[in-house]
């Protein structure tokens, strides 16, 4: 299999060099050459053996199927439930899907705790090290560590704003006791974090001293790895299913329309949104418009540009290169991108539907799911069930539960009184010893860190 960039100015690699790129050297995001088949899953498979069987069509020959298999065993072996991705029933047709058993309890460890043993495999074998390089606002920083925490190959450094991230985010970072692991408080804003990293990434001849790489939600092989808990799902239920997917960078619903158009038994999508709705807007009125991001009870959901919608705009251009680059231009010089009403229709209209959740009916579904069955979810995961409320009742549909509760106790304790526990393998996170770097939000500052740390140098 080869990787083709979205913008169509790149030359196509194998997967081992897609993993290592992440963005395409002309700006764009890799997509593979063509959509494999997927077999019907066995129901004895457990959900190492079945992730893969889903994957190995994309990886080919580049990693050997038994490295591949039993990496997915270790990788999900951090999962502290034994299916991984338990099918919870809700309601009549209401199903949630828990994706948040994983080590720092969001569904992003689905994907990095197998990206990360990916890359320090194909780095082993090649002899090569990188420096990853991210910034985050919460989320992604505590599972992109915690995915190459044991990785021999890899240093990590991650930069986020000093005092602007919930205490047990913080901590889920600054207290990962590995040499690789290393993570800057930033005087600043997420924005200039994020600026930071850019220009870092920016720099041709750093890029190349550091062998600077990310694993930002871009990366093909994170939305492989989340194809994975849309055929289980889907094939857990009978007849085609619908999901309901709290949406930020596209990323995960993405991940299941890839599940679909490989023969996965899914009807179609709800894309749920918090205020900042850009993707709702465009699904029910073809107006793709940029505003201003707001913040909301469900931070992980906070963006106004889903960098993963170029992958579908891709395929609703006819795999046209040029013309994703050229209407992406359009984008960002008018903030606002134009799709033709036919390629609506063929695409968006029937795959998709949107639903905007705001704070208060988030709060009042996290109040309403308790009080009727006794569960606790978090607000990502409210705004899919509530979205699955209002516009489904006669089909089964799965709402994914995409954090733990207790990594957003103050909203689930407002809804319902009751503050959730961290699961046991956190519980003594608030003693834990951290360790951190504070840094004034200046390219030299960042760099010179940065350099000092990485183990390519020297
Ligand atoms: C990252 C994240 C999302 C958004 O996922 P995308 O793939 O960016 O659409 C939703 N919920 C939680 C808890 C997240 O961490």
């Amino acid at each position: 299999m080869r990787f083709r960039s979205t913008r169509g100015a790149a030359p196509e690699l194998g997967f081992s060099d897609t993993l290592l790129s992440g963005l395409a050297p002309d700006g764009g995001l890799y997509v593979p050459e063509r959509w494999p088949m997927l077999d019907v899953p066995s129901a004895a498979d457990d959900y190492a053996t079945t992730a893969a069987k889903v994957m190995s069509p994309y990886v080919g020959d580049d990693i050997d199927g038994e490295a591949l298999t039993s990496m997915c065993r270790e990788a999900y072996a951090t999962f502290r439930h034994p299916a991984v991705a338990p099918l919870v029933q809700i309601d009549d047709h209401q199903w949630v899907l828990e994706l948040f058993h994983g080590p720092t309890l969001a569904f992003k460890d689905v994907a990095l705790q197998l990206v990360g043993r990916l890359f320090d495999h194909v780095l082993a074998e090649r002899s090569e090290r990188i420096t990853i390089v991210g910034a985050t606002s919460g989320d992604t920083g505590s599972a992109a560590i915690d995915g190459v925490r044991h990785c021999s190959n890899v240093d990590i450094v991650i930069l986020y704003p000093q005092g602007r991230t919930s205490e047990v985010q913080r901590r889920q970072m600054t207290t990962v006791d590995a040499p690789n692991v290393h993570t800057v408080a930033v005087d600043g804003t997420f924005d200039d974090c994020q600026d930071l990293v850019k220009a870092m990434f920016a720099d041709p001849v750093l890029r190349a001293e550091l062998k600077l790489s990310a694993v930002n939600s871009i990366n093909w092989a994170r939305v492989m790895a989340q194809v994975v808990y849309y055929v289980t799902a889907s094939n857990a239920l009978s007849g085609p299913v619908r999901f309901s997917v709290p949406t930020g960078n596209f990323g995960n619903v993405l991940a299941g329309w890839i599940a679909r158009r490989s023969g996965a038994p899914i009807r179609d999508f709800i894309v749920s949104s918090n205020a900042n709705d850009i993707l709702t807007r465009f699904i029910e009125h073809g107006d793709m418009s940029m505003g201003e991001v707001v913040p909301t009870l469900s931070p992980s959901m906070d963006i106004q540009v889903s960098s993963n919608f170029e992958r579908l705009l891709f395929e609703m251009v006819g795999r046209d290169g040029a013309a994703t680059a050229e209407r992406l231009a359009g984008f960002r010089d008018s903030g606002r991108l134009d799709v033709p009403e036919s390629a609506m229709d063929e695409w968006i209209r029937g795959s998709f539907r949107a639903f905007r959740v705001d704070d208060a009916a988030t709060l009042t579904e996290i109040s309403r799911v308790h009080a009727e069955c006794g569960m606790l979810i978090d607000p990502h995961t409210a705004t899919a069930t509530a979205a699955a409320r209002e516009l489904v009742d006669d089909a089964d549909v799965i709402s994914l539960a995409t954090a733990h509760p207790a990594k957003f106790p103050d909203a689930v304790e407002q809804a319902t009184g009751i503050r959730p526990e961290l699961p046991g393998a956190l519980v003594d996170l608030m003693d834990r010893p951290e360790r951190i770097v504070r840094l004034p939000a200046d390219l030299a500052a960042i760099t010179d860190f940065v350099r000092s740390v990485s183990r390519v140098v020297g």
